[in-house]
């Protein structure tokens, strides 16, 4: 089990790291085809997922 690949819950792809030079505080994995995103707020030791339903 490896927690460091996360993947799209609806197209199994891994999720990639999207860059925030605005936030450093925030980190965004996103599926390459915009379907889920996952933010994590290290500060506040949580993070929010969104499902993208188009
Ligand atoms: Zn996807």
């Amino acid at each position: 089990m490896n927690f460091f690949v996360e993947k799209c819950p609806r197209c199994k792809s891994a999720l990639e790291v999207k860059e925030q030079p605005s936030s450093k505080t925030i980190i965004i994995k996103a599926c390459p085809s915009g379907h889920y995103e996952k933010e994590f707020h290290p500060a506040l030791e949580t993070y929010i997922e969104r499902n993208k339903v188009s």
